[in-house]
């Protein structure tokens, strides 16, 4: 059985205090007990990972950078190496997310590195892939979506892909308020489970987590967390708030 992944990206948001303050609002408003099956991550800045990771020690809650250098070390002026994040104590790393892709010109290419980077070294990747609305409204989706799994995929084992989380994410729906339907969700997530099967059969594709992100919010998130093959949430706005990231926790139904 799959278990159910929901993940907090904060992105550029929270000063180092505000951090501290919505991880202590989280833990402070953490319901109790929690289903078993569900694996909870939060991913600060990287500023704030450090105070993170103290706060959340012993706590069950995972902690995940919103990216990282495919390089080991050097002269990378600004970039974030694995070793920086493991040590800091991050299990999960968001990987070729649509912002690094749209605003820093992240190829599949580059993804791919970075995730069998972060495959060898013990980092659990959360690999985004995704269409702009634009894509959508052309009907070519699958074809999108097709090509960003081939892409990110190149190289990588059966043995490891089943280590990937994939996050099956509409441009057109993050930070909109738009969020796909649940229909809409569940057809992406099938297809991309398909893939799968086709590259590394079926029993290893039956074991991926593939989450859906975008506008995921308390309202809407118990139907879409219902679909067979959604297996969890990336979730944006709706992690800045205590209240609102367990409102989408427990909008799973058992
Ligand atoms: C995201 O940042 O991955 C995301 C899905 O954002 P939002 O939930 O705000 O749409």
């Amino acid at each position: 059985m799959r278990p159910t992944v929901i993940a907090g990206n904060w992105k550029m948001n929270k000063s180092v205090q505000e951090s501290v303050d919505l991880i202590r609002a989280l833990l402070a408003k953490r319901p109790s007990p929690l289903n078993p099956h569900l694996q909870l991550i939060v991913c600060p800045p990287f500023t704030s990972l450090s105070v993170a990771a103290d706060l959340l020690r012993g706590t069950g809650i995972h902690l995940g950078a919103q990216n990282m250098s495919e390089q080991d070390d050097g002269a990378f002026t600004g970039e974030i190496s694995w070793k920086m994040v493991k040590s800091i104590g991050c299990t999960h790393v968001i990987l070729g997310h649509s912002e690094r892709r749209q605003f820093f010109g992240e190829s599949d290419a580059l993804v791919n590195r970075k995730a069998r980077k972060a495959l060898a070294t013990g980092l659990t990747p959360i690999v985004c892939v995704g269409e702009t609305l634009d894509e959508r409204e052309r009907g070519v989706t699958a074809d999108v979506v097709s090509r960003q799994m081939r892409g990110v995929l190149e190289g990588i084992s059966a043995s490891t892909v089943v280590q990937i989380i994939f996050a099956y994410e509409p441009i057109w729906a993050i930070g909109t308020g738009r969020n796909a339907t649940p229909d809409q969700a569940q057809g992406v997530h099938a297809q991309i489970r398909e893939i799968l099967s086709v590259m590394y059969g079926k029993e290893n594709s039956a074991s991926v987590v593939i989450q859906y992100g975008g506008s995921v919010k308390p309202e809407n998130a118990g139907e879409i967390l219902a679909q067979p093959d959604v297996d969890g949430a990336l979730v944006g706005g709706a992690s800045l708030s205590a209240d609102s990231f367990w409102g989408i926790v427990l909008s799973r139904k058992a």
